[in-house]
């Protein structure tokens, strides 16, 4: 079976573009009682961005803390039981301003205003039965690809694992290079080499195809325009958006792969960020990734980017071992990586000695 999935309803491109944010919602409200939630990375509270909120009376602007963990199912559940208490209706529309975290809470609480129960039992595929509220992705880091991405990722008290469906994804996005502009470095580095990472990985595995290779090889000759040339400027801005959102689309009909099932292991166990625990990873996959991983050790150098080391001298077996089990469990990224005879090759011992070089 082919895919057949589901992308992005719309999309706007440019510097200066969230302007057209407020015309955008103006299509939907219908009448004076129809309102707007809108869900703002807490980062911007002080922010000259909080006061461009297109913002009428009847709407509602909710600030998203995403500094202390990555968005989490219980998360979901209280943000939708918050909303559900404003008013006897839903919202017209539900537009969430942010990185990758915000982008992932606005597309799993849109699913959530419209399906009864608790995030927990929708992290899977296809398990969504109605189509949520109407949702708008505003990215202000740029490397994920949740923009334009059919998942929602979540941590659960048992897993972290995705809400994916059609109805996951965007109805529209706003991608403003001018909202990436004051982001720092090392934030910068991590989100964005995401995005490498993607392509990476989606080129050299197993359920690579024409589609994927297309946009992974475009975008990752953006990446190498941004991270060994145009850095962090109005350019380079612009190209590691673009970046994104293509790598995100390669990775749509292909897959990541041993760095992605390794990041989630730091992730789950440790509580590191999607970014930077792609880097701790990486850096340590030349077996897997060859010279991908000495062209990133060089872009880390020349960014002068901190990626932490030595951190397996304070981890117990246990931690490992939990680690190589959320890892083993990926089997998708496995089997992309490796091939269909994964299992032959990967071992949760080999697993764990490679998470005893971090
Ligand atoms: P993030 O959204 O977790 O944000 C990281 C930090 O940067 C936060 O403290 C945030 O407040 C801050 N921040 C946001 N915008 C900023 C700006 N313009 N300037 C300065 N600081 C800013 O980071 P991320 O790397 O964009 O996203 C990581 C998340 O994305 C993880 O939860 C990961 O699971 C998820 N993810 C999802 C997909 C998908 O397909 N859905 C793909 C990859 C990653
Ligand atoms: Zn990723």
């Amino acid at each position: 079976m082919f895919k057949n999935f589901k992308s992005v309803g719309k999309c706007v491109f440019g510097r200066g573009s969230f302007n057209q944010l407020d015309s955008i919602l103006a299509e939907k409200r219908a009448n004076s009682a129809s309102y707007v939630v809108f869900l703002l990375d807490n980062y911007f509270k002080d922010k000259a961005l909080a006061q461009r909120i297109p913002l009428q009376p009847q709407d509602h602007l909710i600030y998203i803390n995403v500094d202390e963990h990555e968005p989490t199912t219980e998360q979901i559940d209280e943000l939708n039981q918050h909303i559900r208490k404003l008013s006897p209706t839903l919202p017209v529309a539900l537009v969430g301003i942010g990185g990758g975290s915000v982008m992932d809470i606005t597309k799993a609480t849109s699913m959530m205003l419209t399906n009864d129960g608790l995030s927990t039992q929708y992290q899977g595929l296809n398990l969504i039965k109605n189509q949520g509220v109407f949702h708008v992705g505003v990215p202000t880091l740029a490397g994920t690809g949740a923009e334009v991405s059919m998942t929602a990722v979540l941590t659960g008290p048992t897993k972290k694992l995705g809400i994916k469906c059609d109805y996951t994804v965007f109805d529209q996005i706003i991608l403003d290079s001018e909202l990436v502009a004051d982001v720092p470095q090392n934030q910068w580095f991590y989100t964005g080499m995401d995005t490498y990472i993607h392509c990476i990985e989606s080129l050299t595995g197993t359920m690579l195809n024409e589609f994927s290779r297309s946009y992974g090889v475009k975008s990752l000759e953006l990446c190498r325009e941004v991270f060994n040339q145009f850095g962090q400027s109005a350019e380079g801005d612009e190209k590691l958006m673009i970046a994104s959102y293509m790598g995100g689309l390669s990775l749509t009909y292909s897959e990541v792969g041993v760095c992605h099932a390794l990041s989630y292991g730091l992730s789950y166990v440790f509580g590191y960020r999607h970014g930077i625990a792609n880097c701790i990873a990486f850096d340590e996959l030349p077996d897997y990734y060859g010279e991908s991983v000495t062209e990133f050790k060089s872009m880390v150098k020349k960014h002068n980017i901190h990626i932490p080391k030595g951190l397996s001298k304070n981890w117990t077996e246990e931690e490992v071992a939990k680690m190589a089990q959320t890892a083993y469990a990926l089997e998708h990224m496995w089997k992309h990586a490796v091939g269909a005879h994964w299992k032959e090759v990967i071992t949760k011992e080999k697993i764990m000695a490679l998470y005893y070089r971090m």
